[in-house]
């Protein structure tokens, strides 16, 4: 009997044109990372699960009740990560990375993400996030660099209709009063919450905040706001931010209920939604500053801030909204049809010349002649067909049609490379 397997719930293939979306959207966050100077890191797909459970926070719904946790087989506890930055920071510590010369440490990645989470549109149980982090300096100006980073991110992309919301959540000591007048705020209205947030009244009670129950957080959001309980040095820190921000010329909504998801954020956090996105599923990326983790972690009493972008949920609004991504236009991309009965050499020769010039090329292999190569050519994306039959090879010629116009050259051989140039010019003032 056949085997029938599906890919796991929660879980994608990606190929075909989602491939050229995603490698689309890969390659302008790479570019605009390293304009801001940032660096590539990759960390293990999995950690010992306390990297995640003692960083993210054990009332978090991540840890209660999303972790892909499992011995493995010595029995040690280790976890699919459900996110980047825990990882980062434990291999920035392990590896010694923060030393004086490299503040702030800047890096990026791009991985797989595993939460089990009840699979939706634009939620999964294995996505994929691009993220960054500094890590080192505390200068509000560093926090203002990495929102502008994020818009930059989906502006490159070609997204409009987006909202930047920030908040700052303090430090633990200005957390310390909020809570309490939370408390006192939530009590009378514990009846009205989820089981899981009565807990986290007693535990966490920030993490009512971001319940997915939409009733807990909307009983939350009738509460005290975080940033009216900010230090003094909280508040000035938030206001140099919202300054520089300014400057920049980004526009940015104060959110007084974002807290995001983890609990070790700490100050500046920042979320990027978008309005064309169903309301629980809108988020495109977020962070914030996480000044404790590091010494956390065992590192260096340093603060740090980063965020991470979701690309599935990018890739699949860009495809919603009907943003193409831009394949590089100026690029050609030639098949070559021959019916030449002994012109081999020849062809190899405009193959090898091509591929030389950096030229997406191929050769027909079926022989089926010159109108089913050309109809092969324009079904597969190729924007130039190359025909070779005896008369082109007796008189050193190729013909060379243009596949958007069905306009054909006869050209001698040399000035092959000439004419493609000529040819996707005219393709991309179109
Ligand atoms: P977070 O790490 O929760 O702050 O999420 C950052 C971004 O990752 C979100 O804004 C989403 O775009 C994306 N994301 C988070 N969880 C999922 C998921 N389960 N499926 C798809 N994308 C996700």
């Amino acid at each position: 009997m056949a085997l029938a397997i599906n890919s796991p719930r929660g879980t994608a293939d990606i190929f075909g044109d989602d491939i050229r979306y995603r490698n689309f959207i890969i390659n302008n966050v790479k570019e605009l990372f390293k304009v801001f100077n940032f660096e590539e890191m990759i960390t293990p797909a999995f950690e010992h699960t306390g990297v995640f459970s003692r960083s993210i926070g054990e009332s978090t719904d991540i840890v209660q009740k999303e972790m892909y946790t499992f011995p493995d087989k010595k029995g040690r506890s280790l976890t699919l990560r459900p996110e980047g930055t825990a990882s980062i920071v434990r291999a920035v510590v392990e590896k010694k990375m923060l030393i004086s010369e490299n503040i702030p440490l800047k890096l990026y990645y791009i991985g797989n993400m595993f939460r089990y989470e009840r699979p939706q549109k634009g939620r999964m149980r294995e996505f994929w996030q691009i993220g960054a982090e500094a890590l080192g300096s505390d200068d509000p100006l560093l926090d203002a660099e990495m929102i502008w980073m994020l818009n930059n991110i989906f502006v490159r992309l070609g997204f409009k209709n987006l909202k930047l919301l920030i908040n700052s959540i303090g430090c633990s000591r200005c957390r310390e009063d909020y809570i309490i007048k939370f408390r006192e705020f939530i009590k009378p209205e514990l009846t009205g919450l989820c089981g899981n947030c009565k807990n986290r009244y007693d535990k966490n009670p920030l993490r009512i905040f971001d319940c997915k129950v939409p009733g807990c957080r909307a009983i939350a959001s009738k509460g005290p706001k975080i940033n009216q309980f900010l230090c003094a040095a909280c508040n000035e820190h938030f206001e140099k931010v919202k300054g520089s921000l300014s400057d920049l010329s980004l526009d940015y909504e104060i959110s007084d209920d974002l807290v995001r998801g983890f609990d070790y954020y700490t100050g500046t956090i920042f979320e990027m939604i978008s309005n064309d996105l169903a309301s629980a599923q809108n988020a495109l990326g977020g962070g914030g500053r996480y000044d404790r983790l590091l010494k956390e972690f065992g590192g260096p009493d340093k603060p740090a801030i980063g965020f991470a972008i979701g690309l599935d949920r990018t890739m699949m609004l860009m495809k919603e909204l009907g943003i193409k991504y831009i394949d590089d236009e100026s690029r050609a991309k030639a098949y070559i049809i021959s019916i030449a009965a002994a012109g081999q050499p020849y062809i190899l020769d405009v193959l090898k010349k091509l591929r030389d010039a950096n030229i997406i090329c191929d050769i027909d292999h079926t022989g089926a002649g010159i109108g089913a190569g050309i109809k092969r050519a324009g079904k597969k994306d190729y924007n130039i067909a190359i025909i070779i039959g005896d008369d082109e090879i007796e008189n050193n010629k190729i013909t060379v049609k243009d596949l958007n116009n069905f306009k054909q050259y006869s050209i001698n051989k040399e000035d092959l490379l000439e004419k493609i140039i000529e040819i996707m010019g005219a393709i991309k003032n179109d």
